[in-house]
């Protein structure tokens, strides 16, 4: 059985963080990659050793399949885990891998060319007797072949891009009318961010919830699933905020799609760690949408709730080993409930507008039920040429409220200056009855969003106007005085708040803060 001892991390920001620790949690070397742009990043820092790989754009860098095994050659590591993202789903980047003579840490070439491909994928799950979303057998020729089988299916349909990520190449089409330019702009948009602008028609399904599961199997014919996560907050079909378990979950139901989603493994001849994917309509219908061949940038609340160090048993299971876990093991030992906020460097008050720049002040919660798996450090200056999450926070508790109580505890803490994230928005959604109520779907936030932009537009419609400007020496002066002691008030007001523990509303305390910089 081939050991390993060095790993190659082919990624960078918070997952390779990640991986990077699992590495020294595992007493095994890392090495990292950099681009320019990454030279005093956090993984870069913690990796036994590190390379550099070129240029900032991620062309030029990390998804450079020849620079990449270059630096695993000269380095001597044995395997490369790609994380997420980049070549981590790249069934070429996987060949070359093992061509190469270094073990890829994920799936077969093969299996990741055939999940990878939402068409053949759904196929795999037909064979495999699993539900999936009603809509064309493959991808459609044209426009007319796609309003041919939408008026089958009945509107709204999906249209998806058959090698589409990332919500990209994704519309909803809710009229007859609208489908051609639709499909136009989805085939499009799916040539230029995949190079394969082929496009499939689906059922939309109305107001659904998106679940998933977590896979492992061994290469020698072993698997479990590790529960369901819920993924349902997203924000233009991209996740945000997930949880495990689901609150809608109930044990019959997981075991149900627990099996499914082993199913769909076997019948593309899954190995190592996986998620499949579903939407759940409003009676609690499963329907199988794909299979995500890596590890999941929301893979955290899933280790929190088992136990489980995912990197862990996908090392164990790329060295060839048979996986020691029992589904008995893992369905008796569900600890509690696990939430994870995705922090971005965006700023939610200018619709996400990205917000890179330099760290200038930090400080990360902690306490009890709180891990962070972030990339941030002060001084730390946030690329604008990648994608802009840099943290993960995770709350435990015993229950759902228990931990929801915990997450806003811990978002209260999060504390950084110099660049704007996504924590304010988070302080919303666990403060929204309907999130309390574990009552949502995948339409949740972005009705949140439109709903306090419509109150900020109309707040803004009251404002008074701007008084005259001051004339007089003595006004001047009066102005100076008055501008002299705001600063001094704001100074210290600012001051008492870094000082002040977590009381009083954190939306609030966040406003506060936010209107003190505005004020500067
Ligand atoms: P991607 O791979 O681009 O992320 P997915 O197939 O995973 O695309 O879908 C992403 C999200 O889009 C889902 O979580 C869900 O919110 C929405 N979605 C996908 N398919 C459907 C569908 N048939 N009906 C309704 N919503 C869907």
């Amino acid at each position: 059985m081939p050991e390993i001892k060095k790993i190659l991390v082919a990624n960078r920001g918070e997952i390779a963080v990640r991986v990077i620790r699992a590495c020294r949690d595992l007493g095994l070397e890392s090495v990292a990659v950099y681009s320019e742009a990454d030279r005093e990043a956090l993984h870069v820092r913690y990796a036994d050793s590190s390379y550099p790989i070129g240029p900032a754009p991620a062309v030029e860098s990390y998804l450079c399949i020849d620079k990449i095994l270059d630096v695993a050659t000269e380095s001597g590591a044995d395997a490369i885990h790609p994380g997420y993202g980049f070549l981590a789903e790249s069934p070429e980047f996987a060949r070359r891998c093992a061509e190469a003579g270094f073990i890829f840490i994920g799936p077969s070439p093969e299996c990741m060319a055939l999940v990878g491909d939402k068409a053949t994928a759904r196929e795999a799950a037909v064979r495999a007797g699993i539900p999936v979303v009603p809509g064309s057998p493959s991808p459609v020729e044209d426009a007319t072949a796609a309003l041919e089988i939408s008026r089958e299916l009945g509107f709204p349909v999906m249209l998806k891009a058959a090698a589409g990520g990332g919500g990209k190449g994704m519309r909803k089409v809710d009229r007859e009318e609208d489908l051609e330019s639709s499909f136009r702009s989805a085939s499009s948009e799916a040539a230029s961010a995949f190079g394969d602008g082929r496009v499939y028609v689906e059922k939309a399904i109305v107001t659904p919830r998106h679940i998933e599961i977590q896979i492992l199997a061994d290469t020698h014919g072993n698997a479990i699933h590790l529960a369901e996560r819920e993924c349902t907050l997203q924000r233009r079909h991209q996740k945000v905020l997930e949880e495990a378990p689901s609150p809608v979950v109930d044990d019959v139901l997981r075991a149900e799609m627990g099996a499914a989603a082993l199913a769909v493994a076997e019948a593309s001849g899954y190995t190592n760690a996986g998620t499949v994917e579903f939407i759940v309509d409003k009676e609690m219908n499963y329907f199988f949408i794909e299979v995500n061949a890596r590890l999941q940038v929301e893979h955290p609340v899933t280790e929190v709730l088992t136990g489980v160090d995912l990197v862990a048993e996908q090392v164990a299971i790329a060295e060839g080993r048979e996986l020691a876990l029992r589904q008995e093991d893992i369905l008796f030992n569900l600890r509690g409930h696990a939430i994870e906020c995705r922090i971005y460097a965006e700023d939610p008050s200018r619709n996400f507008a990205p917000s890179p720049g330099t760290v200038e002040a930090l400080r990360l919660p902690g306490g009890p039920g709180i891990r962070d798996d972030s990339c941030l450090f002060k001084g730390y200056e946030v690329p604008i040429h990648y994608d802009p999450i840099v943290g993960k926070l995770i709350a435990w508790g015993a229950d759902r409220p228990a931990a929801i109580r915990r997450m806003r505890r811990a978002l209260e803490e999060y504390k950084v200056r110099g660049i704007a994230t996504t924590v304010p928005l988070f302080l919303r959604v666990l403060d929204d009855p309907d999130f309390i109520a574990g009552q949502f779907d995948t339409g949740f936030l972005d009705h949140l969003l439109s709903r306090s932009r419509e109150a900020e537009e109309k707040g803004q419609g009251r404002t008074e106007p701007v008084s005259d400007v001051p004339h007089t020496s003595e006004e001047i002066e009066e102005v100076a005085r008055l501008a002299a002691a705001l600063h001094v008030y704001l100074r210290e007001e600012e001051r008492a708040f870094q000082q002040a523990p977590a009381a009083g509303s954190a939306w609030k305390r966040a406003g506060r803060f936010a209107a003190l910089e505005n004020r500067r």
